[in-house]
This record gives structure tokens, C-alpha cells and sequence, in this order.
């Protein structure tokens, strides 16, 4: 068994601080708890386990901050750093170091969007590597087969092999380094290397995620092998066990040595054999009457490329705000939700209004419903041959004003909020179509995806979200038998993106097209991630930020923003604050609003008087890196509804 893992015992605690402690990639904290100046963590491990974690707030640097959903990949992040890397060298060090220590929610065997904002040239944009339908890819191939009048789709089409898109994160992060990067690949890759093959302590949520008691309810045992690995004996892992992964050191090395192709072709002659692991691993078919595996072939990897993308932009009083564009709907709604919302002076409390009050929360949950009415039905992978999204109607100002005017403080709006039809702002000669029925929603679980946030020395800022979909994807590793018989286990994850398109296909009533998110081959999977950055009114970046949860992103994005513009917080006390999240028009009887217990009880029964469904639990995930653009200040702001951890350079500073 290529994984490797060790129940702690007074021989392993001795090797585990003997590893911390001599490690060239050594755990920040290891030494000093609470003491280590310039790292902030909300997760406490043994090695840290003196006194409380510092402050968050406060701490200001100038040689560079990453924010990271994890410890280790923080320090894989600040150390890349510390070598002379920049924020893009940091950036792909965290993403594959989180895919040893934070599996469940990224890594190889998925994608994201990178958010880069360069010093030097000023320019801001991205790079896409989100996952693609493979060639054989259907419409109906959610379906179960013969296909019914209504259709109906397959038992857990997400825990099937047919979920699984083309990975494209190595394509994506090789992209980034060779043409922004101050070092290499293999560089970048050693602290997940290190991480995987060395080991590292099982933090509270690696041990927790996979929900090992519960069999029913966990992604995580959905095969023999990922069981093995993260429910051992069917047992969650004790919290600070030293945790390996060997196979994935092994994958690792391999693209490390040979580089992206290693990933993406057949190449045994090199031991490049990754390739054969996912096209296997995708046919996986559940138990379940039904299963189907996926159609993917080795050509389908071979030809996977990442996009380099220019970011959505828009305005929010006087900040200029830029994020990602299809597939993502991310910048789309995002912006939609803010334009809508600027006509209110949220953060005026005596107005009735400012942070958490029930009329802030109401006229937000309105703009939310607006946006996502629109998103349901307007928003998908936007390149030639796919869907005709209406870019810049559905941000056009005289289209939202037209569309802010629906919210009315102190009334949920009744009947449910309709898409519009933006079209018209966006091409002459078209007339508005009749108002539409509306899609459900496409959310994610809660430990899929992570987003983390890098500034450097120099000032170059990544904002990057990355995904396998959901909390481990179909639940199942790369890997295949070989002819000998043995199983080749190649350690990560494969994702689950292709459920993010719509499974039951459909048509968009006002063209009669084929769904806009329908499954095409070749075609990306609509998206809610929102890798974002603010820039000031004269264009400097200031804040680089995103979250995972779905289409709770856009909405967490949102509330971000609004704190610190509207209700003039600090970061860390912007990432703290209660969060409302709204992903459907439709808030009752179905749908709902999602308020964290975070907020005002009372605002949250006001809504409740209002009519809204209510239910709570926590929203989001994020990493953020704020630029003082007066001081050259950098500041760093992580959550800690999750494992959020910020460290800033020089350590010796920040106090
Ligand atoms: N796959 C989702 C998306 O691209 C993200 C999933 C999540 O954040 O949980 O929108």
C-alpha cells in the first residue's frame, strides 16, 4: 500500500518533533507556539500548543503575506517567499502543498482560476484551469438510460466516474510559472513533495472532513482505497498524526522531473504513467443500479489547455473591483449584487441600516435573489461554440438600475425575482423577451475548494481559488492495475466538476437554445468561483480575496465587501463578521437565506418576521491580502471557519 500512515505512539510523537523540528521546510510554529512573530493561525497543533493564538488584527509587513486555509500550506507559501520566489512561485507552492494536506478540497485532479496582478506592467488577469468535458461527453449523460419523459438523472451522479472533467491545475500552475514565475516548477513543488513524502500532523480538519462515522454521509469512503487512507480500520485518524502520502510524493516527482506532460500524456519510457491512472480511475461506477463511469481517453488529457482569461470589471463606490468571467458567474453576479445594492446607504446606521441590521440583511438578500435569478439562466463557459452570455448587458448600469428598482427596504419580494433579459443592453435591435421560469441553483458542499491570497516584495498579488468540487470529489484516487496485476496508486483525487453543469440538460426559454450550462464536449462547467481584487479609485490593487463554498462564493465575496467599504472594517474583522448568503431567487418554499449565527439574533428574526426561509451554518472560507497603497503596508486576513492562517515577512516583524 503505497500510503503510508503512522497512529501516534511515544516513538512516532519523537519522530514527529524530530521531523518538525530538523525539516528544511520547517513547521512555523514549531518552535514557538503563540511566540512565532508574523504567523497567525486558527488551527493549533501540538507543536503549537502553548497559550492562544495572537491577535489577527494589527500586524502590518512589507516583504510579502500569504493567506492560506492551512498551516502547512501557508509556511509552503511564506518559505517559497523567504527563497526569493514571488507571489506566483508562492501561489502554485500552496496549491500543491494543499493538495497533500488539504486533499479533500484541491488539488492535481481538479482546477481553479488564478487571479495575477503584476507590479511591473500593472496588468491584471487570469489563468483558467478549470476542468473540460471530455470528447465523449453528452448532454444526457447524467441520464439514466433509457431516457424517461422527464428525464431523470443516474443515483449520485457526483460520486460517479462520468462527474470527473479534464484536471487542468497542472497545465495551469506550469503556465504560471514558466511565463511569471522567478523560479521552477520542481522548485515550487519540493514543500509539497516533502509534505507528502515526510508526513505532516493531521490538523483538526484533515481528521474531522471525511465524516469516517458516518458511512452514508461520506464522499470519503466512497472507494477502498481513499477509505484506507482517511479512515483507517474505518476510524477517523487521531488529530496530529503523523500523516504520508507516498504515492502523490511519487506523482509529484514525476511532473517535478518531466514536467506538465508528465501529467497529461502516456509516456512510459519516462515512468510518466499519471495519465493512465486518471483514465482509469474515471470509469469508476458506484454500486448503485445505474453508475456510470466516465468517457474519458488519454487524447481528451493530451489535449487539455489552460485559458489566460482578462478579469470581469466593475465599479463599487468608486473602488474598482475585478474578478472572474465565464465560466465562472462569479464577477457577473458579484457585480450585479453590489451595482443593485448602491443605491442603499448600507452603511449608514442611522439610516437603519449598517452592518447586520435586518434592513442591511433584507435589501442584500434582495440584490442576491435578483443576481442569481439571472445567473440561473444567463451564465456558462462563454467561449465560441458554447453559450452566447450577455457579458456586458448583464452589467450594463441602465440594466441594473432597471433591476434595483425591484427592492423595496422592508418587503420580500413576491412573486420570487425573474431573470431579466440583458440582451438588449448589450445589442442593438433585440427586444426584451417575456420574464422566465427559473433553473435551480448549483451549490457545492462545504469542503470542496480553498482560496488563498499572496502578496510579495515587489507587489505582485494572486488571488486563487482552486477545486476538485465537492469534499473529495467522486471519492476516489488516480491509479490503475497493472499488467502484472498490482495496483499503481497515484495519490490524488479525482474531481467532480462536471456536476457543476446542469445534469438534467435544458433549454434557455428565450432563445431556444440548448441550455446554457448544459454538458457539451470540450465545454468548461459554469462556475461560482470568484477569485477577486479591488483596486482603489486610482487603480492601485488594495485587497486580494475569495472563498470557497459554491455559489455561496459570490455571496461571501459580497459581504467582504461591503464590510470593509460600507462598514469601514478591518480586514480580519470583515472576515469574522456574520455572513448572508442567498443563491437562488427563490427563497421560499424551497429555497432559502442563509444567516450565520454570527449576526444580530434579533436582525436574524426580523428576517424571519419578513417571511424568508431561514437556516444557518457557517459560509465560506477567506483568504485574503490587503495593500495599503499610502504606507506600502501589507496585511494578511484569514478565517477561521476553517483552518485560516496568515503569515507575513519578515517574521521578525509585525508585532
Ligand atoms: N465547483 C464549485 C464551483 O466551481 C466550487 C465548489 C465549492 O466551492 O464547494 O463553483
Amino acid at each position: 500500500m503505497p500510503s503510508s500512515r503512522l497512529v501516534p505512539s511515544r516513538s512516532t510523537a519523537v519522530r514527529l518533533a524530530a521531523l518538525l523540528a530538523c525539516s528544511v521546510f520547517t513547521w512555523a510554529h514549531a518552535d514557538g507556539g503563540d511566540e512565532t512573530p508574523g504567523v497567525v493561525s486558527s488551527v493549533k497543533l501540538p507543536s503549537q500548543a502553548k497559550g492562544q493564538p495572537p491577535s489577527w488584527a494589527g500586524k502590518a509587513f512589507r516583504q510579502g503575506v500569504v493567506a492560506v486555509a492551512n498551516p502547512y500550506g501557508a509556511e509552503a507559501g511564506a518559505k517559497v517567499l523567504e527563497q526569493g520566489g514571488n507571489a506566483i512561485d508562492a501561489a502554485v507552492a500552496i496549491a500543491y502543498a494543499l493538495n497533500v494536506v488539504e486533499p479533500q478540497s484541491a488539488g492535481i485532479g481538479g482546477g481553479g482560476f488564478m487571479m495575477i496582478h503584476l507590479a511591473g506592467t500593472g496588468e491584471t488577469f487570469t489563468i483558467d484551469s478549470r476542468e473540460t468535458a471530455p470528447a465523449g461527453a453528452t448532454r444526457e449523460m447524467f441520464l439514466r438510460t433509457p431516457v424517461t419523459d422527464p428525464p431523470v438523472a443516474i443515483p449520485t451522479p457526483s460520486q460517479q466516474g462520468v462527474a470527473v472533467g479534464v484536471p487542468g491545475m497542472v497545465r495551469g500552475t506550469a503556465l504560471a510559472i514558466e511565463k511569471h514565475g522567478r523560479l521552477s516548477l520542481a522548485q515550487v513543488l519540493q514543500p509539497a513533495i516533502q509534505l507528502a513524502g515526510e508526513g505532516f500532523a493531521a490538523t483538526p480538519r484533515f481528521v474531522t472532513s471525511p465524516n469516517c462515522a458516518n458511512p452514508a454521509q461520506s464522499r470519503a469512503l466512497n472507494s477502498p482505497l481513499v477509505a484506507d487512507y482517511f479512515c483507517p480500520g474505518g476510524k477517523a485518524i487521531p488529530e496530529g498524526t503523523l500523516v504520508k502520502n507516498a504515492a502523490l510524493a511519487d506523482t509529484l516527482r514525476l511532473i517535478a522531473t518531466h514536467g506538465a506532460d508528465c501529467f497529461y500524456k502516456f509516456m512510459p519510457e519516462k515512468g510518466c504513467d499519471i495519465a493512465q491512472g486518471i483514465v482509469e480511475g474515471q470509469t469508476f461506477k458506484r454500486s448503485a443500479a445505474g453508475s456510470k463511469g466516465g468517457s474519458m481517453t488519454l487524447a481528451d488529457l493530451e489535449g487539455y489547455q489552460a485559458a489566460v482569461r482578462e478579469p470581469i470589471e466593475g465599479t463599487y463606490r468608486g473602488y474598482k473591483i475585478k474578478s472572474m468571467a465565464p465560466p465562472s458567474s462569479g464577477a457577473l453576479t458579484i457585480i450585479q449584487i453590489l451595482k443593485q445594492l448602491e443605491r442603499f446607504p448600507i452603511g449608514d446606521v442611522s439610516a437603519g441600516y449598517g452592518f447586520g441590521s435586518a434592513k442591511t440583511l433584507n435589501v442584500m438578500a434582495e440584490s442576491m435573489r435578483l443576481a442569481f435569478a439571472d445567473r440561473a439562466d444567463w451564465m456558462a463557459d462563454a467561449d465560441p461554440g458554447f453559450a452566447k452570455v450577455p457579458t456586458k448587458g448583464l452589467i450594463n448600469d441602465t440594466y441594473l438600475s432597471g433591476r434595483s428598482a425591484a427592492i423595496v427596504p422592508g418587503v420580500r419580494m413576491t412573486p420570487d425575482p425573474l431573470p431579466g433579459d440583458p440582451r438588449v443592453f448589450e445589442t442593438a435591435g433585440l427586444q426584451p423577451a417575456k420574464a422566465l421560469a427559473l433553473a435551480p441553483p448549483v451549490t457545492g458542499p462545504d469542503n470542496g475548494t480553498t482560496h488563498f491570497s499572496v502578496v510579495d516584495k515587489w507587489g505582485n498579488v494572486v488571488s486563487y481559488t482552486n477545486t476538485i468540487e465537492s469534499g473529495y470529489g467522486i471519492g476516489v484516487f488516480a491509479g490503475y492495475t497493472r499488467p502484472d496485476g498490482t495496483f499503481r496508486n497515484h495519490g490524488f483525487l479525482l474531481n467532480n466538476e462536471l456536476t457543476d453543469f446542469n445534469v438534467i440538460p435544458s433549454k434557455n426559454r428565450v432563445t431556444q437554445e440548448i441550455g446554457y450550462n448544459d454538458v457539451q464536449p470540450g465545454k468548461r462547467p459554469r462556475s461560482s468561483m470568484a477569485p477577486t481584487m479591488l483596486f482603489t479609485p486610482d487603480g492601485k490593487p488594495f485587497l486580494a480575496y475569495g472563498s470557497p463554498g459554491g455559489a455561496t462564493i459570490i455571496n461571501s465575496v459580497v459581504n467582504i465587501t461591503v464590510n470593509l467599504i460600507d462598514h469601514k472594517m478591518g480586514l480580519q474583522e470583515a472576515i469574522d463578521a456574520g455572513r448572508i448568503s442567498v443563491a437562488s431567487a427563490n427563497v421560499t418554499p424551497t429555497g432559502s437565506v442563509q444567516l450565520e449565527s454570527r449576526l444580530p439574533a434579533a436582525s436574524i428574526a426580523a428576517m424571519g418576521a419578513l417571511g424568508y426561509r431561514l437556516t444557518g451554518g457557517d459560509i465560506g472560507s477567506v483568504q485574503a491580502v490587503l495593500i495599503d497603497q499610502k504606507t506600502g503596508k501589507q496585511y494578511g486576513g484569514a478565517d477561521n471557519r476553517r483552518e485560516g492562517t496568515v503569515i507575513g515577512l519578515p517574521r521578525s516583524q509585525g508585532r
